[in-house]
């Protein structure tokens, strides 16, 4: 059961980065030691590198996201995840997430973005919400990204709680705020949504530089004006997030992990 003891006046204690891209993606600008450095400087306890997707131009190959699993599970001081901002591709919800890379991604934020979800269509309301409900029934996503596009409208009221009932993590992405703001009143109606009906959320920065690395001002501000329940903010605290990532991620069961844990070093 979820107190709804709202936000308003408070300011959340993030710890966690789940969404951001490196020079893989062609179009961010800094490493992914960069990145992770930012969010160590956060004193942040985890993060996921999240390149786009092979149907993305300029995406990293198949080859990138295989060979993830070289990276420390704590890098400089920080939980890190191998992770993928997977492209929908059509109405069926399929995604650009290969197979082979799939056994790797620990961490998928599934999204619409113009250039991948069939470039040149005009989609109806009808058509991304049945791709929605498909993306839901997918046990390798995680975190529904950005969904408030005004091109990729959809039945928010059908939808979301069947989000929430397939244990995804609704996005509220501070880059939407920088890119994308005319998706800002969807995105709201989206959050009053998850409110209404306890859907958990995720605070993401999307950072396609170090510089916005859990930079959430503004993501934050439009939770405490909408008094949001603190308790679904899944990366306003170590312990509902270490919670998530139990339930739903196999993290906890790497031996890594499990020393990083007890020796106090995360
Ligand atoms: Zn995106
Ligand atoms: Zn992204």
């Amino acid at each position: 059961m979820i107190c709804a003891a709202g936000l308003k006046g408070k300011t959340m204690n993030f710890v966690a980065d789940m969404h951001m891209h490196t020079i893989a993606s062609t179009h961010a600008y800094s490493t992914l030691e960069e990145m992770i450095a930012a969010a160590a400087r956060k004193g942040f306890f985890a993060a996921a590198i999240t390149d786009h997707g092979a149907a993305m131009p300029g995406a990293p190959g198949t080859w990138y996201f295989q060979n993830m699993k070289v990276l420390p599970r704590v890098f400089n001081g920080v939980l890190l995840l191998r992770g993928q901002e997977s492209n929908v591709l059509d109405y069926e919800g399929n995604l650009d997430l290969l197979p082979e890379d799939a056994s790797v991604m620990e961490w998928v934020v599934a999204s619409m973005h113009g250039p991948t979800m069939m470039p040149g269509k005009k989609h109806t309301w009808q058509d991304i919400t049945e791709a929605w409900l498909q993306v839901a029934e997918n046990p390798l996503v995680k975190v529904i990204g950005h969904c408030g596009s005004e091109e990729f409208a959809f039945d928010y009221e059908k939808v979301i709680p069947e989000f929430g009932r397939k244990g995804k993590l609704v996005e509220l992405n501070e880059g939407t705020f920088r890119v994308r703001k005319k998706s800002l009143k969807n995105c709201a109606a989206i959050m009053r949504l998850c409110k209404r009906h306890e859907v958990r959320i995720i605070v993401d920065s999307d950072a396609h530089v170090s510089a916005h690395v859990g930079e959430f001002a503004q993501g934050e501000a439009l939770l405490r004006e909408l008094d949001f329940p603190e308790e679904l903010v899944v990366n306003s605290s170590r312990e509902r997030m270490l919670e998530y990532l139990r339930e739903y991620t196999c993290v906890p069961e790497d031996p890594a992990f499990k020393e990083a844990v007890t020796g106090g070093v995360i």
